[in-house]
C-alpha cells in the first residue's frame, strides 16, 4: 500500500501527481447506458429509431435517453480516440473515467486509449446504481464487496491486471436501496484501508448527497477525499448548497454541455444551462470553496461527441474557462479547479 502513497494510479501505472495537468474528474470513454433507457413520448418512436440525421439532432439533445442507439458509447472508440487527441491539443492532461460495474467498464480499451493518446486515464472501481447490481452483487456481504473493490485497485479489474485509481462512480438512487447502502459501506471500508479517492453518484433529491456522506462517514470513509458528483442537477438552492459544502466533500459540477428542457429522470428538475453552472461556480468561489470545486462533462451518450454534433471532451477548456474568467473567477482559481484540486483528490494518502 505504501507503494501507492503520494502517487496517482492510471491505467498505465503509477504517475507523479504533477504529471496530470488539467483534469476532468467525471467522464466516460466507453460504456453502455442501456440500463437507463427512457421510452420516447408517443409519436416520437420513428425519430428515436433513426436519430443521427441532421433534422433529428435537436430532438436527440432534448431526449438523449430515449434512443437505444445513443446509449451505446462503447461503439465509438475511434471517435473517442480522436476526441482525446483534441483534448490534449486543447491543453487537457488527464481524465477520470469512472465507469463502474453495471455499465460495462472496459479496462483493456481504456488502457489502449491512454497509450494511443497520451492522456492520463484513471479508471473507477466499484458498482453503479441498484438497477445494475447483479443477483450475485446483491447477495454479497459488505466484507466481500470491500475485498473486491480493494482488489480492483491493487491487482486489477474484470480479470485484467489493469488497476483502478479511484473508487466510483458509486451509484446511489433516492431513496438509497439496501444494496446501494452495502456498496457505500464497502466503499468506505476500502477507502479507509487504501487512502484512495472516492467519487459518488447521488440520487436526484436535494437531501441525497448529505445522506450519502452520513453513511460513508459512519463507515469510516474520508469525506475530504470524496467527490460528490452531479450537484448541478441535485441541489438548486444556494443556502442548501452551502449547508452541503460545509460537510467537506469535493463539490462537482459535471454536466457541462447538457442543456435540456425536460430531464426525463426527474421532471421536477430544471436542468441548469452552462451559464447557470458558471454562476454556481462563481458563487462557491465567492463563498471560499475554491479548494473544493471540480468540474467535468460526464459524457455518457453518443450525441455529446463532436462526431455527432456534440460539445466533446474539450468543451470546458475551450468554452467554459473563458466564461469563468469573464464572470470573476481568476486564472489562479481556474487552475485550482482544473489542476490542483483534482491532483490533491487523486493522490493516494
Ligand atoms: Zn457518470
Amino acid at each position: 500500500m505504501s507503494k501507492l502513497s503520494g502517487k496517482v494510479q492510471t491505467v498505465l501505472g503509477l504517475v507523479d501527481p504533477d504529471q496530470l495537468g488539467r483534469t476532468m474528474t467525471h467522464e466516460h470513454l466507453t460504456m453502455s447506458f442501456e440500463c437507463c433507457y427512457f421510452p420516447p413520448s408517443p409519436g416520437d418512436e420513428a425519430v428515436a429509431e433513426n436519430p443521427f440525421q441532421m433534422q433529428h439532432m435537436y430532438w436527440l439533445r432534448q431526449n438523449q435517453y430515449s434512443c437505444h442507439e445513443n446509449l451505446l458509447l462503447h461503439q465509438e472508440v475511434g471517435a473517442v480516440r480522436e476526441e482525446l487527441l483534441a483534448y490534449r491539443k486543447a491543453g487537457g492532461g488527464a481524465i477520470v473515467e469512472n465507469t463502474t460495474t453495471g455499465i460495462e467498464r472496459d479496462m483493456p480499451t481504456l488502457k489502449q486509449l491512454a497509450k494511443d493518446t497520451g492522456v492520463h486515464i484513471i479508471a473507477g472501481a466499484g458498482y453503479y446504481v441498484d438497477c445494475t447490481h447483479s443477483e450475485t452483487t446483491r447477495k454479497t456481504s459488505v466484507e466481500k464487496l470491500t475485498d473486491i473493490i480493494i482488489s480492483e485497485v491493487l491487482h486489477g479489474a474484470d480479470g485484467t491486471d489493469i488497476r483502478c485509481g479511484v473508487i466510483g462512480e458509486i451509484g446511489t438512487g433516492w431513496p438509497i436501496t439496501d444494496s446501494e447502502k452495502k456498496v457505500l459501506k464497502a466503499t468506505a471500508h476500502a477507502q479507509a484501508q487504501l487512502g484512495c479517492p472516492v467519487i459518488i453518484h447521488p440520487g436526484r433529491d436535494p437531501a441525497a448527497p448529505a445522506e450519502v456522506v452520513r453513511i460513508l462517514q459512519e463507515a469510516g470513509g474520508d469525506i475530504r477525499k470524496t467527490v460528490m458528483s452531479h450537484l448541478d442537477r441535485t441541489i438548486f438552492d444556494n443556502g442548501e448548497l452551502l449547508e452541503f459544502a460545509k460537510l467537506g466533500s469535493y463539490l462537482e459540477y459535471d454536466l457541462f454541455g447538457v442543456e435540456m428542457l425536460n430531464y426525463s429522470y426527474n421532471l421536477s428538475v430544471d436542468m441548469p444551462s452552462d451559464s447557470q453552472r458558471v454562476q454556481a461556480l462563481a458563487f462557491l468561489v465567492k463563498e471560499g470553496y475554491e479548494d473544493r470545486i471540480v468540474i467535468a462533462h460526464d459524457i455518457h451518450t453518443k450525441n455529446r461527441l463532436t462526431k455527432f454534433g456534440g460539445h466533446g471532451y474539450s468543451h470546458i477548456l475551450k468554452n467554459i474557462v473563458p466564461k469563468m474568467l469573464r464572470r470573476g473567477i481568476s486564472q489562479h482559481q481556474v487552475d485550482k479547479i482544473l489542476i490542483d484540486n483534482p491532483k490533491e483528490w487523486l493522490t493516494f494518502k
